[in-house]
This record gives structure tokens, sequence and C-alpha cells, in this order.
């Protein structure tokens, strides 16, 4: 109640811009997810640049959710708002590719080490076309995902595992599609169930994280994405790396830094510099089998891609992002922040003797109240959402932004030691606070 009070009190024009909100607004707010903010409603931004984010109540944060990743490179970087500007008064979008496409794309296949791209507007638009196209090469219905896996809003990975039937994601919006006739869901960390539930031979492709982001960060044992590589190999099932958020372990996500061969992966959020943009790529063998049928107009287009997709903005945008961020110098930065993020935590916990675990991946950390989850169930049974709301609220009250959706803070190169160390103290502060 106090941290409420002290959030009111501190964003009277917020205030008064959500009650404004309220009607025109379905909820009061322009997304759904706008509305797990702590306190009693969403704080109305200004701006933001670099590492900071400042509230039309004039208050400055320092900013370690980032767009949830799809500002991951920190915000407004001047190399892109010159490009978005050249481009707008160059004609934004006209069904034909843009100069930026192919140098785009030629990047991405550096980075991933997969050598043919397709682009689409979000991660989730991406995620889709690639389901499409693995059950077109296999002639296999089924899919299969990560149980508690989140690859974006596609119908058919909104399902998880209970007691072993494959049911729709608790609490998933509407009459959901019959999840259990199109997706098979297996446990992380877990490849003799992979390998069991891909011997039934009707699965097309399995659509996976290479380390669970979506419900706090879970990583892979060793030894198991090989095991998964060779399962999915034996079975003929294509495996799709979404590398949409393990993107924060490296300029070619984790499927670079850890050496992995997926046959196609997507990646989304930060790599439009915040305009809206994912990509695809594939293998060679996978590309041949698919680019004769679209050039032979033998696939129908209605399937894949769209009006805006690929547009001359966000390729010009990502091409002044992926030329100027999100390389080996920046994380280089980036990753030893959220290193110091990871020891400030840890030692608070141990100072306090808590069984709680501060995970990192990359240039990525979260803090678990628990010991670290092995697979999605554990992790989404470890969820307190009153315990995260409290510690959200308590840090914003401060000055400092986490992603209410997890616990995540994300670093860029413009967060600085201080930056890290201020949350360290907000922290110690939430937890003091909490032990009375
Ligand atoms: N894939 C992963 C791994 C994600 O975490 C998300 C979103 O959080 C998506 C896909 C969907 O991205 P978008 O909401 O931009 O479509």
């Amino acid at each position: 109640a106090t941290e409420e009070k002290r959030f009111r009190d501190l964003h009277p024009r917020s205030a008064a811009l959500a009650e404004d909100a309220a009607g025109p607004l379905l909820a009061g707010v322009p997304m759904p997810w706008m509305t797990r903010w702590p306190g009693a409603f969403a704080l109305t931004v200004d701006s933001a640049s670099g590492a900071r984010l400042v509230d039309v109540d004039g208050i400055e944060y320092v900013d370690l959710c980032l767009g949830d990743t799809g500002a991951m490179t920190g915000h407004a970087l001047p190399q892109v708002a010159e490009a978005i500007s050249r481009r707008a008064a160059t004609g934004l979008t006209t069904m034909l590719p843009s100069t930026d496409a192919t140098w785009v794309a030629a990047e991405l296949a550096r980075r991933f080490g997969l050598p043919s791209w397709q682009f689409a507007m979000s991660a989730t638009d991406a995620n889709r076309f690639v389901l499409r196209f693995a059950r077109h090469l296999t002639g296999r219905p089924r899919i299969a995902v990560m149980d508690w896996c989140y690859h974006g809003t596609v119908d058919e990975t909104l399902a998880v595992l209970d007691g072993g039937r494959v049911v729709p994601r608790p609490g998933a919006l509407g009459p959901q599609v019959d999840v259990a006739a199109t997706t098979a869901v297996v446990p992380f960390n877990d490849a003799a169930a992979l390998e069991r539930r891909l011997a039934e031979g009707d699965v097309a492709c399995l659509l996976m994280e290479p380390a669970l982001t979506n419900i706090g960060i879970v990583l892979p044992e060793p030894g198991y994405l090989a095991e998964v590589r060779e399962i999915t190999r034996r079975h003929g099932v294509l495996l799709v790396n979404d590398e949409t958020h393990t993107l924060c372990a490296g300029p070619g996500g984790a499927t670079a830094a850890w050496g992995l061969q997926p046959d196609l992966l997507v990646v989304g959020k930060p790599i439009g510099g915040g305009v809206p943009l994912a990509a695809y790529g594939m293998s060679a063998e996978v590309a041949a089998r698919l680019a004769g049928s679209m050039l032979g107009h033998e696939i129908d287009v209605a399937g894949v891609g769209g009006t805006l997709t690929a547009n001359a903005l966000a390729l010009a945008a990502a091409r002044a992002t992926l030329s100027t961020s999100l390389r080996d110098d920046d994380f280089a930065v980036a990753t030893p922040l959220a290193e110091r993020f990871t020891d400030g935590v840890a030692d608070v916990i141990e100072q306090h003797d808590l069984p709680w675990h501060v995970q990192r991946l990359g240039c990525r950390a979260e803090y678990w109240f628990c010991p670290p989850p092995r697979d999605g169930a554990a992790a989404a049974a470890a969820v307190d959402e009153e315990f995260e709301g409290f510690f959200h609220l308590y840090a914003l009250n401060r000055g400092v932004l986490l992603t209410p959706f997890h616990n995540m803070a994300l670093f860029s190169p413009a967060h600085t030691a201080g930056d890290v160390d201020r949350h360290t103290e907000v922290f110690g502060g939430a937890v003091e606070a909490l032990m009375g």
C-alpha cells in the first residue's frame, strides 16, 4: 500500500492521461501487455534515449526493460534515426525490393550461419510462416514445442502439458484451436521425452528457444541441444531455433555462440531498431526445396508474406541497426554489465541466506525466488506474481524499470556500471523492506 501511494504521488500527469485513455482505449492501453506494469495505471512515456526513459511527469528511469528486448540496442541510436528519416523522405513501402534487403539478409547469413532469408512483420508472423513451410516440406500435420514456451501469438504454440495431455495454455484467450490435434508438447531438458514423442512420426518441426526465456531463463543442460539435433534429424523433423530473445547471447544468438545447426531460424524484435521487422533463415537444403516451388508459383503465396512485409523503412532501419549495433563490440560492453548485475544480486541473496537464484544469458539476467528450475513447468510453478509485482513497483518507484512479464534486466552498451549498482542497491532495499 505504501508503494502504491508513492506511485500515485509521483505520477499525477500519467494518472490524468490514463483516465483520458480509459474511454477510447480498451482497458486504457493500446496493447494488452501494457496492463501488466506494476502500479494502478501504465506510465505514459515522453521519450527514451540510450539506457534512459523519461515519463510525462519528468521522472527519468534506468531502463532495464528496453521495450521487452525490442530496444536491445539501447533507445534512439542516431544512425537508425538518420536512416529512418532518410527513408521517410524517399518512400516507405513499394511491394518491390529495396536496396537494403540483400545487405540485411547477407548480414543475417553471416551472423547465424544459415544462407537464405525472408522477412516478416514480427516474430509471431515469422513463426507462423516457418510452421507452414515445415508442414509443406514434410507433409506432416503437427508441430512440436517445449512445455511453457512462448513464440508469440501463434495459435498452435499456446499449448502446455497437463498430466501428459496437450491442453491450451492456462488463461489463453477465447475458445482455443484444438491444440491436442495441432501440437506436440515436450518438457525442456528431457531428450528421452523428445525421442519418444518424435518417434510417433507425425511431427513436421520442433520450434524451440535454445534456452527458455519467457518464463524466466532456463538454460539447457550440457549435451541436451546436441541430443535435440540428433533426435530431430533421425526422425526427419525440421529443427527451428527461435532466437528472438536468445539474441542476447551474442551477435548470432545462441546458434552462433553455441555452434548449433538448426534447419530454420527465426529472429525478430530488436533487428529493426524498433521498427517492426522479423526474419527467418534456412539451410541451403531447405532453401533449395522452397525456392523452386516459389518461383514456379507452385506455392500459393497467400500463405506467407504480407502487404507491408519487407517494407523499405524496416529494412533501412535494420541495415542501420545491424551495421552499428548488436555486434561483438557491443556485447563486449553489455555482457559484463549483466555479469555485474548477476554478481550484485547474488551477493544480496547470499547476505540474506535466501534460497533464491539469479540466472544470466549473455546481456540478459533474471532472478528467481527459488533454486533454478530445470524445465518450463517447474519455472511456471515457481513464478510468484505477488513477489515480482512488489519488486517491480519498488524498483519503478526508485527510478529503475524491470520487465514486468518476467524479472528481466537487459543491458545495452548505453548502460553503465553505475546503472547496475543502482539496481543492486534497490534490490537490496526491496529485500530489506520485505523482511521487515
Ligand atoms: N518468439 C519469442 C521467443 C518471443 O519471446 C516472442 C515475444 O516475446 C515472440 C517470438 C513474438 O514476438 P512478437 O511479439 O514481436 O511477435
